[in-house]
């Protein structure tokens, strides 16, 4: 498994994080997070910053914007920063980790098809979390991270009163403008409509994608998906 590439789908609030996280752990594998990769690109982003893909100009700003009212950037903006970190993780022999990405058809016909050419179809597995809709927005709307390491702070009876992370001491808050009642809405309705097709396209290249109940606590999922993979 330390070569290969696990991609985790499932809508906001599934646990892609946690599980990636885990896999990554397990088995030394880099954990790709395009909202990570996506954020890095902002962070020091001027008025003026373009990224040119096939020609035409993506403005950083215009992207951040974008990506702040819970849309999806523009995929080949997006499909371009994915490729090069790919390449470049090839190259140093590293096996992935992806959470919800690719997140778009588009993003999904430029990336598969180079991750299959790196690191071989068979070492390639795809897990879908699969939680309803209303786990969706209970989770998301209660969701809190670490401000120093990102850790993901579960929803509990038992944690609610907590306010620094328990692994590092830093201060936990929600992620700003992503976890909005409103933003998650928006984030929801992209997920049905834009990334639900991509494990269709995943099939259609031969591609089998592993279904897990999300619902369940991190434990038990992550026991269900190390059975599955093996
Ligand atoms: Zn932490």
């Amino acid at each position: 498994m330390e070569n290969n590439i696990i991609i985790i789908f499932g809508p906001p609030g599934s646990g892609k994080g946690t599980q990636a996280e885990l896999l990554a752990n397990t088995f030394n594998l880099y954990s790709f997070e395009t909202s990570k990769i996506l954020e890095e690109s902002f962070n020091n982003a001027k008025e003026e910053d373009c990224v040119v893909v096939d020609g035409k100009e993506f403005n950083l700003v215009n992207e951040s914007n974008l990506w702040k009212t819970g849309s999806l950037c523009s995929p080949p903006f997006v499909a371009h920063l994915v490729a090069e970190k790919i390449k470049n993780l090839h190259k140093d022999n590293r096996g992935i980790v992806f959470s919800g990405s690719p997140r778009t058809i588009y993003e999904a016909e430029k990336i598969i098809p180079l991750m299959e050419e790196l690191y071989g179809k068979d070492n390639i597995k795809v897990i879908f979390l699969d939680i309803p809709a209303e786990t969706t927005i209970y989770r998301n709307s209660n969701r809190r991270i670490c401000s120093l390491m990102r850790h993901p702070i579960l929803f509990l009876e038992e944690n609610k009163e907590m306010t620094r992370c328990p692994i590092d001491g830093s201060k936990l808050v929600k992620r700003e403008g992503l976890d909005d009642p409103e933003t998650i809405k928006v984030r929801i309705k992209e997920f049905g409509e834009r990334t639900f097709p991509v494990l269709e396209f995943l099939k259609n290249r031969g591609i089998p994608v592993i279904m897990i109940d999300g619902t369940k606590c991190p434990a038990e999922v992550f026991g269900n998906i190390m059975d599955k993979i093996k």
